[in-house]
């Protein structure tokens, strides 16, 4: 009854001022907007039942415990992945270390060596078996040539750390891309019977960093390996 009495005189007050020609009396009602203040009372109230409950007495001790516990936990899991992160990559620097950094190109029958061979100079080794066999980098290095040469049909050239240039010739098939990054041991080919050839095999030469073609057994002996 009150509200309604003080509306009533509020509406009669506007519009007296109105009767009255008084223009600024009617911009009156806007400068207090009703929406702002219930705005502003809504706001008060949210903050108000928001801190009812942050500060509400049940609700909080169940609360603090198991975020305590979930950070417990993470700092565990946080260790444990550390610990196995330790231990991964020291198996991975194990296994860098005790992997061999040269390996024998081709499984097979050495049937042929460095030198004279039927009048001429045979600048590499044979190493024989079936078409297909796979073909590995000897050592470490780059793929800097994988296609067609002369007399090879197909071949493929890997360079080492130290300029020496491996020749692996009379490939079937080429498995690896010319700048490829290659460790000892990776497939870069399949022995195949291309070019000037008798029969599968894989003809395996060394270029030292010099570029001379030298005898591929003391240099794979030297390195620990032999095709023999
Ligand atoms: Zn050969």
């Amino acid at each position: 009854m009150v509200v309604a009495a003080v509306a009533a005189g509020a509406f009669a007050a506007a519009g007296q001022s109105l009767a009255a020609g008084e223009g600024n009396a009617a911009a009156e009602p806007d400068d207090f907007n009703p929406r702002d203040a219930a705005a502003t009372f809504n706001t008060a109230a949210a903050e108000t039942s928001t801190s009812h409950l942050g500060t509400g007495g049940n609700a909080p001790a169940p609360e603090v415990l198991p975020v305590a516990k979930k950070s417990d936990a993470d700092a565990e899991l946080q260790k444990v992945a550390k610990g196995e992160r330790i231990a991964q990559e020291r198996a991975a620097a194990e296994a860098e270390a005790n992997r061999p950094k040269y390996v024998v190109p081709a499984q097979g029958v050495f049937t042929s060596g460095f030198g004279g061979r039927w009048g001429t100079t045979h600048y590499g080794i044979d190493i024989a078996n079936s078409k297909g066999t796979p073909i590995v980098a000897a050592a470490d290095g780059t793929v800097i040539e994988a296609g067609p040469a002369s007399g090879f049909g197909l071949w493929v050239r890997v360079q080492h750390d130290d300029g020496t240039i491996t020749v692996y010739g009379h490939v079937n098939t080429i498995t690896a891309e010319e700048g490829q990054q290659v460790k000892a041991g990776d497939q870069i080919a399949t022995m195949g019977n291309r070019g000037f050839s008798t029969g599968p095999h894989l003809h395996f030469e060394v270029w030292n960093p010099s570029g001379k073609k030298v005898n591929p057994l003391p240099w794979m002996q030297e390195h620990n390996i032999s095709p023999l």
